[in-house]
């Protein structure tokens, strides 16, 4: 069996390794989010990726979700001596390497498709783990502030500004002149089914489909996503500023319908969310807490029984 799933951070790499869990006899391709990707200190980081790689390949800080686990900051604060900021990215030493080697290959020329195969060499995910583009996209925010109006990095916005200036409007710059990496698109034609994780819908799931090609890939496939919302709330984070900023409500219901026909075939939401119905959907509820590792790999089980349920059903029409 062939499953892609399209992934953010933290919510798409818990979904990850429940799905894992759950379908071991599964070729797995994930279709990463670069949007949130930034330059700082000369390095190229790329969070997303990375905290599918940390999380699948066992490396990742659990209680935080994301970055190294065991991690020392003795570089940042050595950084910081030398008055070298921005201080608001939590950059440890561990995860230092990453970015150092990441930057290094892609000085000599490597696609970020190539960097990121090489990192996942050490770390095995035991998922095929493509970014979205090898282009560059990255997600800008412009906010209004003391400052007046302007236009900031994501990063700048969620991590600096924990996204308390609200967001007049979010764009992935320069995902329109960009090309799905390599595989992205044969991964999805060969896919059975495409399971959309528990992930930002704005900003990591959005962001992967604004890539030219990718939405039209995977539109021909049977789809079920897990709702990031759960009972008007997302569960951890902030993404109910992102969707305020497309104006769209923060509900399982929304989500859906932002995916919208076309795309979705089906939908988990909560048990807290049992009432949503979505024209043209296949909505089931389901706790959808991913509290502990049997909790995700039964969310993950579910997610793929529906899809495989909606495409024996398209199969026989
Ligand atoms: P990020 O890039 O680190 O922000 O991570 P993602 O975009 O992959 O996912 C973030 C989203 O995961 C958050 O907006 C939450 O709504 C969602 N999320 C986090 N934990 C859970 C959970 O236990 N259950 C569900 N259903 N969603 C979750
Ligand atoms: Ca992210």
């Amino acid at each position: 069996m062939k499953i892609v799933a399209l992934a953010g951070g933290i919510g798409g790499a818990r979904f990850l390794r429940g799905l894992r869990a759950a379908a071991p006899e599964a070729e797995i391709t994930v279709i990463g989010n670069t949007g949130d990707d930034i330059s700082l200190f000369g390095l190229r980081v790329c969070p997303d990726l990375d905290t599918v790689m940390y999380t699948l390949g066992g490396g990742i800080d659990e209680e935080q979700g994301w970055g190294r686990a065991a991690e020392t900051f003795t570089v940042k604060e050595e950084l910081a001596a030398y008055g070298v900021g921005p201080g608001w990215f939590g950059l440890g030493d561990r995860d230092f390497a990453t970015h150092i080697v990441r930057t290094q290959m892609l000085a000599a020329g490597y696609p970020l498709s190539a960097v990121t195969e090489a990192l996942c060499d050490r770390w095995k995910p035991g998922v095929r783990l493509l970014p979205m583009t090898d282009d560059q996209v990255e997600t800008h925010v412009v906010i209004e502030d003391d400052q007046g109006r302007r236009a900031v990095h994501f990063q700048e916005w969620w991590v600096r500004l924990r996204a308390s200036v609200p967001a007049l409007s979010i764009a992935a710059v320069g995902a329109e002149e960009s090309k799905p990496a390599p595989g992205v698109v044969e991964a999805v034609d060969a896919a059975d089914v495409v399971l959309f994780p528990p992930s930002n819908p704005v900003v990591s799931i959005g962001t992967i489909l604004a890539v030219p090609g990718i939405r039209d890939a995977v539109a021909k496939k049977t789809i079920v996503g897990v709702s990031p919302i759960i009972g008007d709330a997302p569960v951890r984070g902030m993404a109910d500023a992102c969707l305020t900023a497309i104006g769209v409500e923060t509900s399982a219901r929304a989500v859906a319908e932002l995916y919208g026909l076309g795309l979705l075939d089906g939908w988990l939401v909560d048990d807290a969310d049992a009432d949503v119905r979505v024209e043209g959907i296949e909505v089931r509820a389901r706790p959808l807490l991913m509290s502990d590792p049997d909790a995700t790999a039964a969310i993950a089980r579910a997610a793929l029984d529906l899809a495989l349920e909606l495409k024996r059903e398209e199969d026989a029409q």
